[in-house]
C-alpha cells in the first residue's frame, strides 16, 4: 500500500493523489508553518475578543462537550483555570463509555468544581442507531473521511444537543476539545446563525430519520429554535470554538496536565480513544468497508502540525485491537432486540 512520504495518508484515501516525491495532495495544499502561525495568532486574538465581550454576562459562559477523554478533559481544565469561565460540561453517555472514563469524569468535574450533566438515550435506541449506522449508507464520503459512521452518528447527537441546550439555556459559547488534526484551524472559532444551524440540523434529521425514525427527536432542534429572541442584545445563536486548534497541543503535556486532576488513562478503549469502548469496533468496520483507517485524516493532520512524528502516526494506525474485545462489543451491540439483524457479518 502506497503511503504519503510526509504524512500518513494511504492511497486508498478518497480523492488522494501523489507527486513525484510521493507527497500527497493534502500535504501539498497544507500551508507553510509561518502562515499557520499567523493564522493561529489571529484565531487566538479572536477568541480573546469574544471572551472579553461575553464572559460574565450569563449564568453560564459556555458549554463544553465533555466525553471524559484526555483532550476534552484538558480543554475543561484550560477553560476553567486559565480563562476563568463558568462552565456547564455535558456528556452524552452513548452506553459504551469505559467505566474508568466514568470515574475520570467524576474525579475531574469534582476537582475542578464544574457543573456537569449527562444524557443517556435508551439502550436499545443507541444500539439500534450504531448497528444501523454501520450497514446503512447514510453519511456522505466527506463525513466518513474523518470519522467512522458510528462516530458520525454519535457526534451528530452531541452537536445537536449542545446547540439546543445553548439556545434554550442562553449559553453564548460551545467548546469542543478537538485535536488540531480533527478541527481545521480555519473553522476553529465561528459564530453560528439560524440559516447555518437549520442546514446542519436538516442533514442530521434526514440521517437520523433513516436510522432510527423519530426516537431521538428530543435531541434535535425544532422550528422555534431558529427564531431570534428579541429580548437578547444580539441574537441567541452560539459561538462554536475548538481551542486546541490554535493553542499549543502536545499529548505529553496534556497527559501530565490531566493527571494532576486524578485522570487515569483507561486500558480498555484502544489506541485511538481514551473514553469509548465502541471505538475499536467502529474502526474495524470502517477499515473493512472503506479500506482506510477512520483516524488517518486526524493523525495525518497531527503529523503535519508537528504534534506527532510520522512513525508514531504509522504505529498508531497499524495497531489492531484483540479479537476478544471486538467480540465482546459486537455481542453488546447485538443484545439490542431491534439491532440484532443489522449486526450480521459485522466484526468478524
Ligand atoms: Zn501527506
Amino acid at each position: 500500500m502506497k503511503i504519503c512520504t510526509t504524512c500518513v495518508l494511504p492511497e486508498t484515501f478518497p480523492g488522494i493523489t501523489f507527486d513525484d516525491q510521493g507527497r500527497c495532495s493534502y500535504c501539498s495544499k497544507h500551508d507553510k508553518t509561518e502562515k499557520r502561525d499567523n493564522q493561529r495568532d489571529r484565531f487566538y486574538a479572536k477568541f480573546q475578543e469574544i471572551l472579553q465581550r461575553l464572559k460574565g454576562k450569563d449564568p453560564y459562559d459556555a458549554l463544553l462537550a465533555y466525553s471524559g477523554g484526555k483532550d476534552s478533559t484538558y480543554t475543561l481544565k484550560l477553560l476553567k483555570e486559565t480563562y476563568g469561565l463558568k462552565l456547564l460540561a455535558i456528556t452524552v453517555d452513548h452506553g459504551f463509555v469505559s467505566p474508568k472514563a466514568v470515574k475520570n469524569i467524576q474525579n475531574v468535574t469534582g476537582r475542578l468544581d464544574i457543573d456537569h450533566c449527562a444524557f443517556r438515550p435508551g439502550t436499545d435506541t443507541l444500539r439500534t442507531l450504531f448497528s444501523r449506522s454501520m450497514v446503512m449508507d447514510v453519511y456522505p464520503i466527506k463525513a466518513l473521511e474523518r470519522a467512522s459512521a458510528i462516530c458520525n452518528s454519535c457526534m451528530n447527537l452531541v452537536k445537536s444537543l449542545l446547540i439546543k441546550i445553548s439556545i434554550e439555556m442562553r449559553v453564548p459559547m460551545i467548546f469542543y476539545g478537538w485535536s488540531p488534526g480533527q478541527a481545521p484551524l480555519r473553522s476553529s472559532v465561528f459564530k453560528t446563525n439560524a440559516a447555518m444551524l437549520r442546514k446542519m440540523q436538516e442533514a442530521v434529521s434526514v440521517s437520523f430519520e433513516k436510522l432510527i425514525g423519530d426516537r431521538l427527536s428530543a435531541y434535535l432542534l425544532k422550528d422555534h429554535h431558529f427564531k431570534t429572541d428579541p429580548s437578547r442584545e444580539s441574537d441567541r445563536f452560539p459561538y462554536i470554538i475548538h481551542p486546541l486548534a490554535f493553542l499549543d497541543y502536545s499529548e505529553e503535556t496534556i497527559l501530565d496536565a490531566v493527571g494532576t486532576l486524578g485522570w487515569i488513562p483507561p486500558e480498555d478503549t484502544g489506541s485511538n480513544s481514551s473514553n469509548c469502548l465502541l471505538n475499536d469496533f467502529a474502526i474495524e468496520m470502517h477499515i473493512k468497508q472503506h479500506r482506510f483507517h477512520p483516524y488517518a485524516f486526524e493523525i495525518a493532520g497531527l503529523v503535519r502540525e508537528g504534534c506527532m512524528t510520522r512513525s508514531e502516526g504509522l504505529e498508531r494506525l497499524s495497531s489492531r485491537p484483540d479479537a476478544a474485545h471486538l467480540d465482546y462489543i459486537k455481542k453488546k451491540l447485538e443484545a439490542g432486540a431491534e439491532s440484532r439483524s443489522f449486526c450480521k457479518g459485522a466484526g468478524k
